[in-house]
Formats: structure tokens, C-alpha cells, sequence
């Protein structure tokens, strides 16, 4: 055998020895039913044709790869931005292993959540009992300030009642009266992980002001509230807080999990660390306004901050890209009086001088992207202005109302010409669309990298690098570091972009004396 005790390899390079091969073989010749390599071939090839994409997008009862994920996800994250605060979701054990294991990889952290591990029993009478000992025994347990209840689709189609739930844990006495449960009703058979992470916020708003708004004056404390919504750039907590500090501009982040999601490795264990305090949340009504960086699924949460804080919401854009991160500085130097530092200037001037310096590697390249409705149309929007072309912009979570938005944005540019826009689609559908009107590139999640491999087996000249930008992103490290919002962030992207271009340029033109005549040093 080619494995030995003191040379230990991992499956790779070791199953591409000689006595595995053959054992591989073996295996599938003796157990495995499998249809010939050359069917598996003709079929391989009929889903990469026009037909295929036709019949593919008239596809109804089934999703593949689904480019999205679902509601108690997105509310863990929001319940995680809060101090001292244990996301607990009422429902079976299995999704919040996931919620938990999909976070862990994506930010190599442990995330703290817990279950009241619904099973059978809870599903037919109901999960009363199941919420009275989980509250007590969280707090008990892991101590913490504040517990933020979401639900799984168990809990929903059985109809389970949070409010009286927690109530009736109350009054029995599980746990104190006045301990502060923040609850949100998260059914994932609608919406999305982004969906939850409103839905969070919003119950996060309600318990802590609702209530409380008698001595409460708009513009009082002279800061200005930031909503992040669904954010997995840490980068991107950091970039919006020095551009504000820059600005001499005092705010408050609503749901901040920048420390407990990077959390340092010095001997000590951190279940909570840094995050919104109550104090902070209870104060908010007193700001001038609140800024919702992803409005498009910050929806209840906008309505919630301008009918109960009365709050003049700007109607913004997610600040990514040029103009859209001007607009946003521009609005908070409207709103707090405060100029725009010279050191933003002169970093706008950085990025306009970078977009300059790599517009011709990128002008015309075709780019396919997915991920969620404000980040998609953000990254599309910079694709625009580097004059680089997205070619196939498909948003599962997106509306009819995103879709027409995003429309109407490449219908401004001569980019976006060529563009089309698919809402409710998975990435089924984008295997189909990179094969039958190939880009030069995707953009997107770990999940695109099965894409990549199917277009590389059709034919090196078929294949479409992916370029990981979004969540989540298992398979590369600390990319979740980075920032993608603020002329920081677009310093990034565009770097990313740019050198993946020039990446695959010096891959395409390496081959001595045939194609290295385009192999240059300088670029
Ligand atoms: S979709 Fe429903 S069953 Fe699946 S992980 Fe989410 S809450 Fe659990």
C-alpha cells in the first residue's frame, strides 16, 4: 500500500497512486451499476446545450444549489451583532447544527447558538415545553444578557406562538420577568437569510423601544444610527466606522458582530465579545436618522425606524462602488453637518486614479455574478463604472420590484446592454447560462466552483473562473476579512478583478513559443 505510517498523505496526492487507481476502478466496476462513461458523456454534453437551458428554466418543482439560504440563519447573524446576546432558534436541533456549521466555515470561528431541540413529540403538541426549559437552561448554562428567539420551519407550521411562549416561561418562572427575550418569527419557507436578519432587527428594535418611546427626541443625541443588515465582510463594519470617525461623526452600529466573529487566539475563550448594547439599541430612537446600507432586504426594519422612531430613512443605495459610496457621504454630511474629510477626498482620488490605471484590462470583460438582492446590485453597479460588462446577474432572493431597479441601472450604461437579469433562478440555471453564452468570469460563492470544474471538462477553451466574492466562501481563507463597501472596498474589488484577469492572461500565454509572445512582464 502507498500509504505508510511515517509518510502519511493526505486523499490527495494519494488516491492518484497506482494501487488505489486500480482499487477505484475496481470499485466501480464491481458495486457501482454506473452507466458507461460514454452515456455519462452524451449527457454531460445535452445539459450544456440551448435545449437543455430551455427546458432547465422551465423547471418548477425542484431547486439545485439554491443560492441562498434560509430565514433563522440570517437571524443568528443579526442576534450575534448584539452584546452579550444568545441567539437562540425554537425548533429542531439539525438546523441550527447547520446555521452553526455554515457560519463556523465561512468565518473559522465557533458561533454561539442554541436550540430547544424540538422532535417529534414538540412537533405534534406543540413546543411549549421545549421553549420553558430551553430559556432556562441557556441562561443557566451560558449566561447571557439578552436571548434573541428565531424559528425554524417546524416551529411555523405547527404555529408555535413566541410571544405567548416566552410569556408562559415567564409567569412559570423559568426564567426573570424582566429578562429581556427579543424574539422574531423566521418561517424559511419564505424569504431568505436576509429576510431573517430584517425580521431579527426589527424584533430586536420593537422589544428594546417599542414601548419606550415617550421620552424620546429625534436628533437628541446627535448621532447617526447605521443598520449593516445580512454583512459577512468584517472589513466592512471597520470601513463604515473609520470613514464616520474620519467625518468626526458620532454613530451608533445596530447589530455589530465584527469582535465576536474575530475573536483573537490568546489563551482566553470569548462566547461573547464587543456587539450593540442595550443602552445603545434604547437610544437609538434619539438619533438623527438611521441609514439602512442594504435597503432592499432591510424592509421591515425601514418601516419600523420611520414609523415608530420617526425617522426621515435616506433613500440610499448600498455604498459600494463610486458614486454610490458619494452619495452615501454626501448624505451623512448632510444629515450631521460634518464635511467630508480631506483624507475620504483624497482616497476617492485613489480609487479614480486605480479605475483609470486598470480600465483597459477590464473594459468589455463579461462577468456572470449571484448572491443577495443590495450586494448584486452593488457589485453591478461598479462593474458598470469600470466599464466591464456583467453579463448574466442572477439573485435568487430578488423581487419583481429588484428586478426592475436592476434593469433600469444597466439600461443607464452601454455595459449593461447585453445584460440580462434572473430573479427566483439557482445556480442550475447559471451552469446553464455560463455554458450557452459564456462570460469571461463569475462572480460569486464556494458553490461556483462546481461550475467551474463542469466547464473546464467540457473543454479548456469552455471554462469560466471563479472569482470568490460573497457568502459563503468555504474553501479560501480570510476573504471574509475584506471589505467590498466604501472606496475601500472598491479598492479591493477592483484589485481582485483586475489581477484575476491578468492571472488568466499569464495562464492563456504561457506556452514557450507558441503563446508567450503575449507573456509580458510588465502589464
Ligand atoms: S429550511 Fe427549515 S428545515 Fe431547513 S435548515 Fe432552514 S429552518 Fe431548518
Amino acid at each position: 500500500m502507498s500509504q505508510q505510517v511515517d509518510n502519511i498523505k493526505p486523499s490527495y496526492p494519494l488516491f492518484r497512486e497506482d494501487d488505489y487507481k486500480e482499487s477505484l476502478i475496481n470499485k466501480k466496476a464491481s458495486f457501482e451499476e454506473a452507466h458507461s462513461q460514454e452515456l455519462i458523456d452524451e449527457t454531460f454534453m445535452w445539459t450544456t446545450t440551448e435545449e437543455y437551458k430551455d427546458l432547465n428554466f422551465q423547471r418548477e418543482a425542484l431547486t439545485v444549489n439554491p443560492a441562498k439560504a434560509c430565514q433563522p440563519l440570517g437571524a443568528v447573524l443579526c442576534a450575534l451583532g448584539f452584546e452579550k446576546t444568545m441567539p437562540y432558534v425554537h425548533g429542531s436541533q439539525g438546523c441550527v447544527a447547520y446555521f452553526r456549521t455554515y457560519f463556523n466555515r465561512h468565518f473559522k470561528e465557533p458561533i454561539a447558538c442554541v436550540s430547544d431541540s424540538m422532535t417529534e413529540d414538540a412537533a405534534v403538541f406543540g413546543g411549549q415545553q421545549n421553549m420553558k426549559d430551553g430559556l432556562e437552561n441557556c441562561k443557566a448554562i451560558y449566561k447571557p444578557d439578552v436571548i434573541a428567539v428565531s424559528t425554524t420551519c417546524m416551529a411555523e407550521v405547527i404555529g408555535d406562538d413566541l410571544n405567548a411562549f416566552i410569556n408562559n416561561s415567564k409567569k412559570a418562572g423559568h426564567i426573570p420577568d424582566d429578562y429581556p427575550v427579543p424574539y422574531a418569527h423566521t418561517p424559511s419557507f419564505v424569504g431568505s437569510h436576509v429576510t431573517g436578519w430584517d425580521n431579527m432587527f426589527e424584533g430586536m428594535a420593537r422589544y428594546f423601544t417599542l414601548n419606550h418611546m415617550e421620552d424620546k427626541v429625534v436628533a437628541s443625541n446627535g448621532k447617526i444610527n447605521i443598520v449593516p443588515g445580512f454583512e459577512t465582510y468584517l472589513g466592512n463594519f471597520r470601513v463604515i466606522k473609520r470613514m464616520l470617525k474620519e467625518m468626526d461623526v458620532d454613530y451608533t452600529m445596530l447589530s455589530d458582530p465584527e469582535e465576536v466573529l474575530d475573536t483573537p487566539a490568546d489563551g482566553q475563550f470569548r462566547m461573547y465579545s464587543g456587539g450593540t448594547t442595550q443602552d445603545e439599541i434604547k437610544d437609538a430612537p434619539n438619533a438623527i436618522t438611521t441609514f439602512m446600507l442594504q435597503p432592499w432586504h432591510l424592509v421591515k426594519s425601514t418601516k419600523f425606524a420611520e414609523t415608530t422612531w420617526k425617522h426621515a430613512v435616506p433613500k440610499l443605495k448600498i455604498p459600494m462602488g463610486l458614486d454610490w459610496t458619494d452619495e452615501f457621504l454626501m448624505k451623512v454630511s448632510e444629515v450631521t453637518g460634518q464635511e467630508i474629510s480631506e483624507s475620504l477626498t483624497k482616497e476617492r482620488g485613489r480609487l479614480v486614479d486605480m479605475m483609470t490605471d486598470s480600465h483597459t484590462w477590464l473594459h468589455g470583460k463579461k462577468f456572470a455574478l449571484w448572491g443577495d438582492p443590495d450586494y448584486v446590485m452593488g457589485m453591478s453597479k461598479f462593474l458598470l463604472e469600470l466599464g466591464a460588462e456583467p453579463t448574466h446577474i442572477l439573485c435568487n432572493n430578488g423581487n419583481k420590484r429588484w428586478k426592475k431597479a436592476m434593469d433600469a441601472i444597466l439600461a443607464e450604461s452601454p455595459y449593461g446592454a447585453n445584460c440580462e437579469v434572473h430573479i427566483g433562478k439557482d445556480l442550475w440555471h447559471m451552469r446553464s447560462l455560463v455554458f450557452t453564452n459564456k462570460p469571461d468570469f463569475m462572480i460569486g460563492n464556494s458553490y461556483g466552483k462546481f461550475i467551474q470544474r463542469d466547464t473546464l471538462y467540457k473543454g479548456v477553451e469552455f471554462e469560466v473562473p471563479l472569482i470568490r466574492i460573497g457568502f459563503p466562501i468555504f474553501d479560501r481563507h480570510h476573504l471574509h476579512r475584506q471589505t467590498t463597501l466604501g472606496y475601500e472596498g472598491a479598492m479591493q474589488i477592483l484589485t481582485t478583478l483586475v489581477n484575476a484577469v491578468l492571472e488568466r492572461l499569464d495562464d492563456e500565454t504561457r506556452g514557450m513559443q507558441t503563446t508567450d509572445y503575449n507573456y509580458d512582464l510588465v502589464r
